[in-house]
């Protein structure tokens, strides 16, 4: 199987017993791919490598899908990496356009081919949705604080979906996991997903319509291990 997982509150969440057999049991099934898809930019997505049983991903998605990466090399994933980076008009343009919205505060954290704000009561979120038009960019808000400037098309689900196409991952074989709405296009893909447990209310909304998508009772790892059996990806946990 193809775990391809969000890292904050999905794959780093839970309780830490269900986190430990989670990463045991991938590390123990060298069959099994990963895949983190991180809304993190690459380098604060390395120190996570020291973690205790943390497995090693094949493939690494941040910056909400506008960087892909090999996971053991951190080279870029081509021809994926170059076609992200033509539709992407760079961060001065950006930040310019950007001056006549109320409220935002840059995010102080790594990343690239993306721009992280917060946003406060004072922003125009329409005004703000016109000016990321205006660039052929897409506006993603997400958890009622960040608003995120992205490549036009350019989000989790649409890399994943990329590299599944390159290295001819079978569709039944993915499982996606998340827990913010920034994870919906993961969801999107039509591959099977689960939904944590700690989810976002919104999340858990607007994926109910969506066919094989799993609303877990356990948060974070626990989730998704609910989930691997399921989809019977692995044989039924002990109670
Ligand atoms: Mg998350």
């Amino acid at each position: 199987m193809i775990l391809a997982t969000d890292l904050d509150g999905t794959f780093l969440g839970g309780d830490p017993s269900q986190k430990t057999e989670l990463y045991q049991l991938i590390n123990n099934h060298p069959s099994f791919q990963l895949v983190f898809v991180s809304g993190r930019g690459l380098a604060s997505i390395l120190p996570l490598f020291e973690e205790a049983f943390m497995p090693s991903p094949h493939y690494i998605i941040s910056d909400v899908g506008a960087t892909v990466v090999h996971g053991y090399s951190l080279q870029p994933v081509e021809p994926i990496q170059s076609l992200i980076e033509e539709k992407w008009p760079g961060r001065e343009k950006i930040n310019s356009a950007l001056e006549c919205v109320k409220g935002l505060r840059p995010q102080d954290v790594p990343q690239q081919r993306r721009c992280s704000f917060y946003y406060d009561d004072k922003t125009d979120l329409h005004q703000l949705r016109l000016v990321a038009e205006e660039l052929h960019c897409d506006l993603i808000i997400s958890a009622g604080k960040y608003a995120d400037i992205l490549p036009k098309g350019v989000n989790k689900g649409s890399s994943l979906r990329m590299l599944a196409t390159q290295y001819g991952f079978s569709d039944d074989q993915i499982l996606v996991a998340g827990d913010t709405f920034n994870d919906l296009s993961l969801f999107e893909t039509g591959y099977k997903g689960v939904v944590v447990g700690n989810a976002e209310s919104g999340l858990q909304e607007v994926t109910m319509h969506l066919p094989d998508v799993y609303r877990a009772r356990k948060d974070g790892a626990g989730g998704i291990l609910e989930a691997m059996q399921y989809f019977s990806f692995i044989r039924p946990l002990r109670a």
